[in-house]
């Protein structure tokens, strides 16, 4: 529990409604890796898991997760999509919360998508969008030169609708977007490039509720820079993918050096979970999580030594409310 919650039992009725109608909303759309859980060919035991639970309500199958993605709004405002995952449409359709808005027939419930990379499962979603009016698209210049050549998702979408483009930093609505490049290289399918942006954290600033979140679902490293980048944010979610190498021994050994490139593992001295660990940042959370990662089994040792040390495991249709007791 935040240590944040405390304050609010000395506040008075008109500031303790003002705090609460101020919160920032943040809804994790989907929480799991590329392929998601369970993916298609795979027999590992989470996979296995999540289909037996398959007759289940979705939110009662811990084991099943789609396509990493979430949203986040301010209160009165349209919600940001930060990636847009292939699972978008069945994502949409389970949360009541992103029902269109009221009024018309056709409107849509977004501002903006705002991507932390171009890559196949955060960017596919962007072509499930193409009903819609307009789209507002927030991306790094590598992110955007990629999504009109080699993954030419933009170049299609611009055959249905007008897609504008923000660069970072961005002001979508009372959001106020920052992203800090990350030391990952371009797509498998791209040519190598020395540019810096194919892949960035991004940090979301609520200006009406002061709450701040940081969304890193690809780290390749923990860096002082990284360090400045999370430091006094309410809400941490960061790359979950792998618990250790060990889940990466079938794979090629091409495919394990590019992944292990793009995904810190969770275990281990240099992992994430000792980093965060010792972050005073109220919620930690782990989301981008690979189908082979034990840490999905609630019961497993490794689903424990997170809780214990103070992260959660984001799960599908989470609901978070955010504020600063200090705006
Ligand atoms: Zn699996």
């Amino acid at each position: 529990m935040s240590l944040r919650v405390h304050p609010v039992l000395f506040l008075s009725i008109p500031r303790l409604q003002r705090i609460v109608s101020a919160r920032m909303r943040l809804l994790v759309l989907g929480s799991g890796a590329g392929g998601g859980v369970p993916q298609w060919n795979c027999r590992c035991p989470n996979c296995t898991q999540a289909r037996e639970e398959r007759d289940l309500p979705f939110s009662k199958n811990v084991f099943r997760h789609t396509q990493a993605s979430i949203a986040l709004r301010e209160a009165g405002e349209p919600w940001l999509l930060v990636n847009a995952s292939p699972d978008l449409c069945s994502q949409f359709a389970r949360q009541a919360e992103l029902a269109p808005p009221e009024g018309a027939m056709r409107a849509s419930p977004l501002a903006a998508v705002a991507l932390t990379d171009g890559q196949i499962d955060h960017a596919t979603g962007l072509l499930f969008l193409r009903e819609g009016t307009e789209l507002t698209l927030v991306c790094t210049d590598p992110v955007w030169k990629s999504l009109g050549s080699s993954f030419p998702i933009v170049s299609v979408l611009r055959h249905f609708l007008p897609v504008n483009r923000l660069s970072y930093p961005a002001q979508v609505g009372s959001l106020l977007l920052e992203a800090l490049p990350l030391r990952a290289g371009p797509a498998p399918y791209e040519a190598p490039s020395g540019e810096s942006g194919h892949v960035v954290a991004l940090r979301v600033t609520g200006k009406k509720s002061g709450g701040c979140v940081v969304y890193a679902p690809g780290l390749p490293e923990i860096s002082s820079e990284l360090a400045d980048f999370v430091a006094g944010s309410d809400c941490l979610l960061v790359d979950g993918t792998f618990w250790s190498e060990e889940e990466l021994a079938p794979m090629s050994r091409e495919r394990r050096r590019s992944i292990l490139g793009s995904h810190l593992p969770i275990s281990g001295p240099g992992g994430t979970l000792e980093w965060l660990a010792k972050l005073p940042i109220p919620q930690k959370l782990y989301v981008h999580i690979n189908n082979t990662n034990p840490i999905l089994d609630p019961g497993s040792p490794p689903a424990k030594e997170v809780k214990e040390a103070g992260v959660g495991i984001a799960y599908d249709g989470m609901l978070l409310s955010l504020y600063s007791p200090h705006s």
